[in-house]
């Protein structure tokens, strides 16, 4: 490194004694944590000017969507579909549908469809004392349809 003060190329002597030899200059510590700040700063300038960008090609992008459908009223919908699969002996899951429910409700998603679809079988036997029962149970998943709608 150089001095910020004359300029002189720093040995690591000097470094180390925190002072330059040739001009006196002694604020290495405090000279480092402000080239920190103002690289901390650079970075953070230059994500808020990429986020601009961004945020300036999306308005520009839904401008032109705008454009290409003048009857829309500038609303759109946007569509997810969740799977939620049957517990092991193919008991419904309602616990974890209704997290996924309450979940996408909470970002502003509507259920407007479900359905189960058949995945296949489970045979097992579990025994009960001396009993042996054999268990033949369908798997199904619950397919969950969500729609919101977009403003723009
Ligand atoms: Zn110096």
């Amino acid at each position: 490194m150089k001095c910020p003060e004359c300029g002189n190329e720093i040995t690591a002597e000097m470094r180390e004694m925190g002072l330059c030899y040739v001009c006196g200059f002694n604020q290495f510590a405090e000279y480092e944590q402000r080239l920190k700040e103002e690289a901390e700063r650079r970075k953070i300038e230059k994500q808020k000017e990429q986020e601009a960008v961004a945020a300036l090609a999306k308005k520009e992008e839904h401008e032109r969507w705008k454009a290409a459908h003048p009857d829309a009223d500038g609303k759109y919908y946007q569509y997810k579909t969740v799977v939620v699969k049957d517990k092991f002996m193919g008991q419904v899951n309602a616990p974890e549908i209704e997290r996924v429910l309450n979940e996408m409700g909470y970002d502003g998603w509507r259920l407007v469809s479900s359905f189960t679809n058949e995945v296949g079988k489970n045979a097992g036997a579990i025994g009960i004392g001396d009993v042996a029962i054999g268990l033949n149970a369908t798997m199904d998943e619950t397919v969950l349809v969500f729609e919101r709608v977009v403003k723009v």
